[in-house]
């Protein structure tokens, strides 16, 4: 089973100091390269895009950054001529396969979401989408049919659960889903109890139990939980039947050992491991993947080291090779799984 999209705003970077021996990993020197698992998911290149900074919702560990509706939704004839040109130059120029993963706030509110998704497809890319599920039921269906995956998240202080229940039901069969649980201590029971429940009803779906940064900052640390809550997150089963090959393009990545081994690591190892250190690799953030932030900005990753351009404007130029990784350590879960190569 693939590891699905992860919501970039949950995962935890409280990784232990003393480096690997506990999980098993070898240490970050003595790893030459890392590359997809899968090599279907080398053929993606993953557009996550900001669209709105709108939403109905107010998560205590959210910002009104995210959810205040501070920037004006873009015009769709821009967001148009964005996908546009993200379609010539990574389709058309380089062969790739391109995936939209709309996000924000709550994406469904950008009011012209079903004409993007529209356009999206009609130009030949994948789409996505990340949301709190809060949509009225008989909504999701004009946007359904343009959808090749869905990440719905439960937020335990305002999702309610039996609309989520009910929307988790009638849309996984129809599209490959991924279900994110807020693991909010306060509500810890709560989430717990929806995780149990998608857990007896979905097929063919994925579910995290997520842990909360203190906030959606970067390099936050996480959210404190009790030894009892930690234990329960590590030992809770989250898997479903799986009878099809669904749809996905990121998941675990293979790491290449200097002495010739080779093992596969998901997201939550690399942070726990702290194995997300790249500083002086190659890394084909750009090439792989870009970030767009709700205000237009272009980025090569959600780490926003190496800055594009804007969308509304003419100058965006997107790379063709490979960038030089500056920072300290990579924190979204979009930009770890993309291919790295360590020099020397
Ligand atoms: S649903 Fe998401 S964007 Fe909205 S307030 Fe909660 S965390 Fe923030
Ligand atoms: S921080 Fe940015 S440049 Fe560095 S490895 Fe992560 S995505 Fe690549």
């Amino acid at each position: 089973m693939d590891l699905p999209s992860i919501d970039d705003r949950s995962i935890s970077d409280s990784a232990p100091e003393e480096g690997t021996k506990n999980l098993g990993l070898p240490n970050l020197a003595s790893i030459k390269a890392m590359d997809h698992a899968n090599p279907r998911h080398a053929q993606f290149v993953v557009v996550s895009w900001n669209i709105t900074s709108l939403c109905n919702f107010r998560c205590p560990y959210c910002s009104t950054e995210l959810n205040g509706g501070h920037y004006p939704d873009l015009p769709i004839e821009v967001c148009r001529d964005f996908v546009d040109r993200v379609m010539n130059h990574y389709s058309g120029s380089f062969g790739k396969k391109v995936y939209f993963e709309l996000t924000g706030g709550e994406a469904t509110l950008f009011p012209a979401l079903a004409e993007l998704l529209q356009h999206i497809k009609s130009r030949g890319g994948y789409t996505g989408l990340m949301s709190n599920g809060s949509l009225p039921s008989q909504k999701w269906t004009a946007i359904m049919s343009v959808l090749d995956h869905l990440c719905l998240s439960f937020h335990p202080r305002q999702s309610r659960p039996a609309q989520f229940l009910e929307l988790a039901e009638r849309i996984h069969p129809i599209v490959s889903t991924h279900f994110n649980i807020m693991m909010y201590p306060p509500l810890f029971d709560k989430s717990l109890e929806m995780a149990k429940s998608l857990r007896s009803i979905l097929t063919n779906s994925s579910i995290s139990l997520q842990p909360l940064l203190e906030s959606l900052k970067p390099g936050m640390p996480m959210i404190m939980y009790s030894d009892h809550q930690k234990k329960i997150m590590e030992a809770f089963d989250c898997s479903v039947p799986w009878n099809k090959d669904n749809f996905s393009t990121r998941g675990g990545m293979k790491v290449a050992a200097l002495n010739g081994d080779h093992f596969v690591v998901q997201v939550p190892q690399m942070v726990l491991g702290r194995l997300n250190r790249w500083k002086g690799w190659t890394c084909w953030a750009g090439l792989e993947c870009i970030t767009v932030k709700v205000d237009g900005e272009v980025f090569s990753a959600w780490c926003l080291q190496d800055k594009l351009g804007t969308i509304q404007s003419q100058d965006l130029t997107f790379p063709t090779s490979p960038t030089i990784c500056l920072r300290d350590s990579c924190h979204s879960p979009c930009d770890m799984m993309t291919r790295k190569l360590q020099h020397g």
